[in-house]
């Protein structure tokens, strides 16, 4: 990018367009990040902890057997509609997002401990301290990427437990996901299968690197922050793609990137968000 990245924060919370140039033009080189996790990262890494203590936390469970394989029962088709409705009076209008959130159980990818909180806008444990996203961030999220429009091919780094890759699934004809934790592809891999996504593909690795062998991709969604977005996956996002990441660390904020041509690109900083890490390598 042309721009210096410490001078993007004081610059624009919102709406403020930068230009970036060819990935390749030395202008832009991923990040390193620090090793220390920020303070409310801890915080939420330490009430893991606890919740697991107790028995909340960490322990896979299969899908609940309310309609399991296809979607949800009757009690949760009703909390599933109210979460949509609440969304959309806070705001989130893209009715192609809000269909795909009411066609995803998201009480499959907590443990049963934590159903009844699955669909309060919440984020909440799903073992290895990593948590699955607030439905609000994840509609402001597929939103931003989707631009209002069915998506062709879509990459998600960071799996977690899957569930926005399901919520992705009913936006776009593909969908890739990658995850660096063993454990939590597995567990997804796991809390996908009753749902039967058969345009969902998992992987395990670092999503740093992007997944070339399917690229490019019409949208990118990052799920965990970096300092900044990863030079690969700019690479890897199709002229007129969108990619949407948390970019910070203490401070973070999402960032819409617009690819406008092969060697040019468009971001734009967004809300406020407090994602866990973006972390290199896999374990
Ligand atoms: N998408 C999930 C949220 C996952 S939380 C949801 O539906 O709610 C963020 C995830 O990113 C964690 O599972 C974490 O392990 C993963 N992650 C962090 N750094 C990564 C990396 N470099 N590559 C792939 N996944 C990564």
């Amino acid at each position: 990018m042309t721009q210096p990245r410490g001078k993007r924060f004081p610059l624009a919370l919102s709406d403020v367009m930068t230009k970036g140039t060819a990935p390749g033009a030395a202008a832009r080189r991923p990040q390193p990040l620090r090793s220390a996790a920020p303070a409310s990262v801890v915080r939420a890494a330490e009430s893991v902890a606890r919740a697991a203590a107790v028995g909340l936390a960490s322990r896979p469970q299969p899908l609940g057997g309310a309609g399991a394989a296809n979607g949800a029962g009757a009690a949760h088709e009703g909390l599933m509609n109210r979460m949509v409705e609440r969304l959309r009076t806070a705001g989130i209008r893209d009715e192609l997002v809000l269909d795909a959130l009411r066609a995803v159980p998201r009480h499959g990818f907590v443990d049963s401990a934590l159903g009844a909180q699955a669909y309060e806008d919440a984020a909440l444990p799903i073992g290895q301290q990593q948590t699955i996203s607030k439905p609000s961030v994840v509609a402001r999220m597929l939103a931003l990427a989707s631009g209002g429009r069915r998506i062709g091919r879509a990459l998600e780094i960071g799996t977690g437990c899957g569930y926005q890759a399901a919520v992705l699934s009913h936006l776009a004809d593909d969908v890739y996901s990658v995850e660096r934790l063993k454990w939590l592809h597995e567990r997804a891999k796991r809390n996908l299968r009753p749902l039967r996504r058969v345009n969902i593909r998992l992987h395990y690795g670092d999503g740093h690197l992007g997944l070339p062998i399917a690229a490019p991709f019409d949208a990118i969604v990052i799920a965990a922050a970096a300092l900044d977005v990863p030079t690969a996956l700019i690479e890897q996002l199709a002229v007129g793609g969108r990619l949407v990441a948390p970019v910070g660390e203490h401070v973070q904020h999402l960032i819409l990137v617009e690819k406008t041509s092969a060697a040019h690109w468009r971001e734009t900083l967004l809300d406020p968000v407090n994602f866990v890490p973006m972390k290199f390598g896999v374990s």
